[in-house]
């Protein structure tokens, strides 16, 4: 009998430490200290034992239900305090402080830099001019000197939407419709985005950004333009800038002029950006051709005037040494949050 109660001490020892919940436990505790537990129905029939048997087994028996009921009790500490601290692991305190909400959202450096130039250009007495996406042929190519057979319109590749109208393949249209507005003398930006049915690659896109300017007063002369395009130049790349102009060909300016500003990575000394020349191309410009300021009765004789575009990406590019135009539309948040 003595050797029967030390096993069933063995196995409810066994049986207690191993359990992982209160209800293994309460059916544990009903098992052996139950009504009709194993330990009970021994010691409720203590008094059927021999008489020598009596003491020691009843002594030894209720001994073990302490031991198993104190082992039930600690047990259930045990997985109370295991259950805790898993709690604690994902405890959430409302009334803690927190910092701000963090916010990813901002300007596409694109945007910046728009909005830097138009404050510069606002600053020298330019207005800001927008116009549609879906353009008139008529304003797009015609009105800019581009007649119907000029080489000029397989210079740009076109969305034609019909036989009249285009994706505008720059913003100078823009500037037909400020001249039709506007009386001279005047001063106009036009920031916006131009589109060209083109593959791309690193350096070409079928959607991107250009700024168009235009000044019409009387005897305007290409010394304005060059002192105009020096201020605002030096203001966005925030350097003093050097310009230096080739002659360059667009069919609405006479003479037409390509501009180069000083290497801002060199000083002109000559690096792999500037190809060792110190001079890097930006824009085109020159003074508006005569037959464009017919077109919207400007009379050539009285005012003149000096245009100049370019692409915001270029200069984005060139700001921050990016080397690949895909990245502005490609939706890369690794690409979009350096800025
Ligand atoms: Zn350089």
């Amino acid at each position: 009998m003595e050797e029967k109660l030390r096993t069933i001490k063995e196995e409810a020892h066994t049986e207690i430490t191993q359990s992982q919940s209160e209800t293994t436990l309460r059916e544990i505790e009903i098992k052996y200290l139950g009504r009709n537990g194993i330990l009970t129905s021994i010691l409720r029939n203590v008094k059927d034992l021999k008489p020598e048997d009596k003491p020691i087994v009843g002594k030894l028996g209720n001994e073990i239900k302490i031991y198993i009921a104190n082992l039930i009790e600690e047990q259930s500490k045990k997985l109370q305090n295991k259950k805790f601290a898993e709690q604690e692991k994902e405890w959430i305190d409302i009334s803690a402080y927190t910092l701000e909400p963090k916010i990813t959202g901002h300007l596409n450096p694109l945007t910046s830099l728009q909005y830097e130039l138009e404050d510069i250009f606002k600053n020298m007495g330019f207005h800001v001019w927008e116009g549609p996406y879906l353009e008139k042929e008529e304003y797009n190519f015609t009105a800019l000197n581009i007649p119907q057979d000029h080489p000029a319109r397989d210079m740009q590749d076109t969305f034609w939407i019909d036989k009249n109208h285009v994706l505008r393949t720059h913003t100078s249209p823009v500037q037909i419709r400020a001249m039709q507005s506007l009386k001279p003398p005047f001063r106009v930006i036009v920031p916006g985005r131009v589109f060209r049915y083109e593959a791309t690659d690193a350096s070409h896109e079928n959607t991107f950004y250009q700024l168009e300017g235009l000044m019409i007063d009387k005897n305007i002369s290409i010394s304005h333009l060059i002192y105009t395009m020096k201020t605002f130049l030096s203001a966005i790349l925030h350097k003093d800038i050097e310009i230096r102009l080739r002659p360059g060909y667009f069919p609405f300016v006479e003479p037409g002029l390509e501009l180069e500003i000083s290497c801002i990575f060199c000083d002109k000394k000559g690096c792999s950006i500037c190809k060792h020349g110190g001079f890097i191309e930006l824009m085109g410009c020159g003074l508006v051709h005569p037959d464009v300021l017919k077109y919207v009765n400007i009379d050539p004789e009285v005012f003149s005037g000096f245009a100049f575009g370019m692409g915001l990406e270029r200069l984005v590019m060139l700001k921050h040494r990016i080397n690949d135009i895909r990245y502005f539309l490609g939706g890369d948040l690794r690409f979009v949050t350096q800025f």
